[in-house]
């Protein structure tokens, strides 16, 4: 039986990862400090003889007994509100915690694949975004903490590969919902809804011209899957390249949930992208990979999800801050 480590294993994305290699008959070890990870979104598993969960912080030495077929590091937090909080932690967990996990690939000789971001490419200049643009990254701005680490973690990840031979993989991720987000990590969509059912207005940061593409889960899930069997080590981006305004997205929020409620204008963040999209067309060919799941049909199921939370939910800060 394959064994796998997932960092940020109770993250988002982490959690969807283990249920995706569970199902594919891989021995799981899930590894999350619970910062922002929550052990709610993955108590399913805890029952399940081939998963196994570490509470561990990557930035500190990585132990793990026996074989280790496969790494897959999605430990961060990913979220503008999330670097303003704990921005040394988020410099840690892509430089040190990345350099620990490289470190036990090596000593494993497992295959790892770490996960980048869109955001290695700044407020782009260039788009939409393909895999050899370079990126116009403010280093000292708030989102430096984040944007940074996660360079350094591909020239790491790169200088593993060509000095160490090690079968390294990174995915580019461009945005990405579905259930098991935070309803209070301040990203646009959770923020939404989440404003939509304490019926308060939707607050739109600048004038809502800046443009992002949604990546529904599952389809994310599907490119990594893939992008780890493959034998491809340069960077590759996984998103939806459906582009729309954040004012547009405004209005399909307020269509999807019935609020009565108005959007209010605030100042725009500092550093804020202007337009995001990814050029897939690698992934295309390499992977024969693009997303399914439409834009109307992922934020349906994810109102749901957010829809069926306790009350109590929708008025609570996050735990760990
Ligand atoms: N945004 C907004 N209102 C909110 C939260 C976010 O208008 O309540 C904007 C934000 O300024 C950005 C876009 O939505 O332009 C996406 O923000 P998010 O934090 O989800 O992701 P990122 O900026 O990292 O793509």
């Amino acid at each position: 039986m394959k064994k796998i480590l997932i960092t940020g294993a109770a993250g988002f994305l982490g959690s969807h990862l283990c249920d995706r290699f569970i199902r594919e008959g891989y021995h799981v070890i899930g590894m999350d400090n619970l910062i922002t990870g929550d052990l709610k979104n993955i108590q399913h598993l805890f029952k399940l003889e081939h998963f196994e969960f570490y509470h561990h912080d990557v930035s500190k030495f990585v132990y793990v007994p026996g074989q280790l077929d496969y790494i897959l590091h999605f430990a961060s937090p990913a979220s503008p509100i999330d670097y303003l909080k704990i921005p040394i932690q988020t410099l840690k967990v892509g430089s040190l915690g990345t350099h620990n996990l490289l470190g036990l690939a090596l000593a494993k000789k497992s295959r790892i694949l770490v996960a980048s971001t869109s955001e290695v490419y700044g407020d782009p200049q260039v788009h939409p975004q393909t895999e050899d643009y370079w990126g116009n990254v403010n280093p000292v701005g708030p989102r430096g903490v984040y944007d940074e680490a996660k360079r350094f973690q591909e020239a790491m990840t790169m200088a593993y590969h060509t000095y160490h031979g090690l079968e390294t993989r990174i995915v580019r991720i461009f945005n990405t919902y579905g259930p098991r987000m935070r309803l209070n990590d301040g990203r646009v969509l959770p923020a939404f809804i989440g404003q939509a059912l304490r019926g308060e207005d939707l607050t739109i940061f600048g004038d809502g011209s800046q443009t992002r593409a949604f990546c529904y889960v599952d389809d994310l899930v599907e490119g990594i899957y893939r992008l780890l069997m493959s034998d491809y080590h340069q960077p590759v981006n996984i998103g939806n390249p459906g582009e729309i305004t954040i004012s547009e997205f405004a209005e399909e929020i307020i269509k999807l949930t019935g609020t009565k409620q108005k959007v209010i204008y605030k100042d725009l963040p500092v550093d804020d992208p202007k337009q995001r999209q990814p050029d897939i067309t690698l992934a295309r060919k390499l992977l024969g990979w693009e997303p399914k799941v439409s834009r109307q049909e992922g934020l349906k199921i994810t109102y749901e999800f957010f829809k069926n939370l306790p009350k109590e939910e929708l008025y609570k800060e996050h735990k760990s801050f």
